[in-house]
């Protein structure tokens, strides 16, 4: 199973900018995920959320600003490059491939962290029998943990949406991760069925000893489950640390909770 890193922290981001044209997307903003931490990233619409991860994950190389991550430098790495270190990354919108079996799914992402890794696994270049053996393994101790054990041989595609994003979760996990960026597993769903999913990611989180952060748009569910949040707005970091602390700062009340703090949704 992944290899957590035991101490520190696993990665940093320092006043990062980001400009499209005239939209400052990202404008000084920082985030910091310690070893085997459960961070959540909330913020309304358009306040740079996804930018960030874009980032940290290097399909976007800031303006300025830095990124370090297991006790190095990676503002300019590669994406591949930096999964291979133990980054793993999933996205707003579904990617699960719906033409193929669960089990299928799962086994790709064995192979997302080496360089032209998936594109040989598409096409079928020869793997090591002991490399497959391995994966199909790991495959299935995924499965298990996200129960989906019973439907791996069932095509992606018919699984309910939920299924679906689980079925998404476990191909980042069989790649190993030490650091899973997770960017809104639960859009589309309600809020019920967005706590359950938020309990299970806690848990693979503090079973496995992953470090997660999660962007969500149901923050009352982050400020029960995150053991950090991290707010943004425009760009900025408005409020950090523990969820009580971010709760309760004037800014973050101010700026997308509502006066009241009230409001399910950011
Ligand atoms: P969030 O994930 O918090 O909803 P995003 O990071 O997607 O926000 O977007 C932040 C801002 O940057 C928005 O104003 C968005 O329209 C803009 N933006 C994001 N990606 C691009 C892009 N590729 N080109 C132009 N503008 C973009
Ligand atoms: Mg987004």
């Amino acid at each position: 199973m992944p290899d957590p890193s035991h101490s520190g922290i696993v990665l940093k981001a320092e006043d990062i900018h980001v400009s499209f044209g005239g939209v400052r997307a990202l404008d000084g903003a920082y985030i910091e995920i310690p070893a085997e931490s459960f961070v959540g990233l909330i913020g309304p619409n358009g306040s740079g959320k996804s930018t960030l991860f874009n980032v940290i994950n290097g399909f976007m190389i800031p303006d300025s600003g830095r990124i370090f991550a297991f006790e190095q430098e990676i503002t300019k790495l590669q994406p591949w490059t930096r999964a291979s270190l133990g980054m793993s990354r999933t996205f707003q919108a579904n990617h699960v491939d719906p033409d193929i079996s669960v089990f299928e799914n799962l086994i790709t992402g064995a192979f997302l962290n080496i360089r032209g890794g998936l594109f040989r696994s598409i096409l079928q270049f020869p793997t090591p029998v002991r490399d497959q053996k391995k994966a199909a393994g790991l495959a299935r101790a995924v499965a298990r943990l996200l129960d989906l054990e019973k439907v791996l041989d069932v095509r992606a595609g018919v699984l309910s949406f939920g299924a679906q994003r689980r079925v998404e979760i476990g191909r980042s996990l069989v790649s190993r991760p030490r650091l899973l960026l997770l960017d809104e597993p639960s859009a589309g769903m309600d809020v019920t069925e967005a706590e359950h999913l938020l309990r299970l990611i806690k848990r693979l989180q503090s079973d496995l000893g992953l470090s997660v952060c999660l962007i969500e748009h149901f923050v009352r569910t982050v400020f029960e489950h995150c053991g950090i949040v991290y707010a943004l707005a425009e760009g900025k970091i408005i409020a950090s640390g523990s969820p009580m602390e971010v709760q309760e700062s004037a800014e973050v009340k101010r700026q997308y909770l509502g006066e009241d703090g009230g409001g399910n949704h950011a």
